[in-house]
């Protein structure tokens, strides 16, 4: 029994039974939204019986996801999600921020944040018996399908631009899955793969078009809040024992929305599905308002931002090139519901350069011992450039969500690092060139 109903389109708003569509709207081809029936989960579930079932993935909010609980326990299908969240003191101390937090995503089975809309489209595709699943990928979606899958024993076909990094293509072979480089865009291996979909009989795993993606990649919403509450209860706590408070006994299970959340935007599936979590905390009761989400894209492929400045209802297609592959796109995808996570929510959308990117990188890094693939910076690039622009209050609860980990892209590791010296096995060479590397 699951609190699934069916889909709403979110462009025409006509509802759909589970049974009826796969994929987009009928009608008009646009994306659907997954509805629940959320009395039926306000009935059944609590914040206090998600705490207690200590399931440490994303499968502790089963009671909120429209597919039934997957097998394949004890394997990387249970390790996606509950990932880190972080609280990098010296950095928010470099940018004047009092409330600053990093989830770090890069720390998933197979290293990015897309293992959680994965992880549900494999467990939807056992639900409806599906045979081969596909998807076309600039990396991440495919390594996370490829490995979802594997995991759960389903053959996977994998179409990536020929140009995607090594460690990403690497990922899908090793994953066995079926991997073909398509010698053209993104773009144009996304529409072979839903082609290839209908003409072969495959289900369809493709970002911005396959509604259970973003319910996947809500999850990380609902740990946000979960371990925001954490965090702050736990502050609060010690304020008490400090002795300014005369509480005692154990604290109520609290979730907590930070005032905004920074996340890069390529097709713009991660902020439509946030946007999606934070939506349903709120029907729910769980959270009081929704944080401000503030997408960042990379100068050099910036649909959706320039429809948002241009206060368009359409996205026009750019020739997208930038060092962070992973938010490299043409056409997003998902652009629209993008523009309306950030709309809905007072949020807004940032471009920032690629030097910002590779310093953003550095930054991770050496300052906090964190590492970030290039689109997973973009994140925090951007949320320098909204404190340069004066854009958020210093006391403000600020998460930034980073999407993938640094070993994904090693070649933009090094752009953004530079070379090691290369020294004589002496101490003195040591000694000389201490300093220097
Ligand atoms: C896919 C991806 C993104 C962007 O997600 P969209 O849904 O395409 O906006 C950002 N960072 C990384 C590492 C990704 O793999
Ligand atoms: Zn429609």
């Amino acid at each position: 029994m699951t609190a699934y109903l069916g889909y709403r389109c979110h462009r025409c708003g006509r509802e759909f039974p589970p049974a009826d569509v796969f994929y987009t709207c009928p009608d008009d081809g646009a994306n659907l939204d997954v509805v629940l029936d959320i009395d039926q989960i306000r009935a059944t579930s609590s914040p206090e019986a998600i705490a207690a079932s200590g399931e440490p993935s994303i499968w502790r909010y089963l009671p909120l996801l429209p597919v039934l609980k997957p097998g394949h326990q004890g394997t990387p299908l249970w390790a996606v999600g509950w990932t880190p969240l972080f609280t990098p003191a010296r950095l928010a101390a470099k940018l004047g921020l009092r409330q600053l937090w990093i989830k770090d995503d890069g720390r998933n089975p197979t290293a990015s944040f897309k293992d959680r809309a994965s992880a549900v489209v494999v467990a939807r595709a056992q639900e409806i018996g599906a045979g081969t699943v596909v998807t076309a990928s600039t990396g991440n979606a495919g390594a996370a399908l490829a490995g979802m899958a594997a995991a759960a024993a389903q053959p996977a076909v994998i179409l990536a631009p020929r140009r995607a990094p090594p460690a990403k293509v690497a990922q899908l072979l090793v994953f066995g899955a079926q991997v073909f480089l398509v010698d053209g865009t993104y773009d144009q291996a996304f529409d072979l793969a839903v082609e290839a979909a209908g003409a072969l009989g495959w289900y369809c795993r493709n970002t911005g078009y396959n509604p259970f993606t973003a319910e996947g990649k809500k999850t990380a919403a609902f740990e946000i809040c979960e371990q925001l509450g954490l965090a702050v209860g736990a502050k609060d706590r010690d304020d008490l024992s400090s002795g300014r408070g005369t509480g005692s006994g154990p604290s109520p299970v609290r979730w907590i929305a930070p005032d905004a959340v920074f996340v890069s935007v390529g097709d713009g599936n991660i902020i439509s599905g946030l946007h999606k979590g934070f939506r349903d905390l709120l029907d729910l009761g769980w959270i009081t308002r929704l944080p401000r989400l503030i997408g960042i894209q990379a100068e050099g492929s910036a649909a959706v931002y320039q429809a948002f400045v241009a206060g368009a209802s359409e996205i026009q297609p750019v020739h997208a090139e930038t060092v962070a592959d992973s938010i490299s796109v043409d056409l997003p995808r998902d652009g629209l519901r993008a523009l309306r996570a950030v709309r809905e929510t007072g949020g807004t959308l940032l471009t920032v350069g690629d030097g910002a990117i590779l310093q953003a990188i550095r930054e991770l890094g050496v300052v906090e011992g964190i590492f970030a693939e290039p689109a997973a910076a973009t994140a925090y690039a951007g949320l320098v450039e909204a404190v340069r622009r004066g854009m958020v209050d210093p006391g403000e609860r600020l998460v930034v969500l980073l999407t993938g980990s640094g070993l994904k892209d090693v070649r933009a590791a090094m752009q953004a690092a530079g070379e090691a010296p290369v020294i004589e096995p002496t101490l003195n060479a040591l000694k000389s060139s201490l300093g220097r590397g």
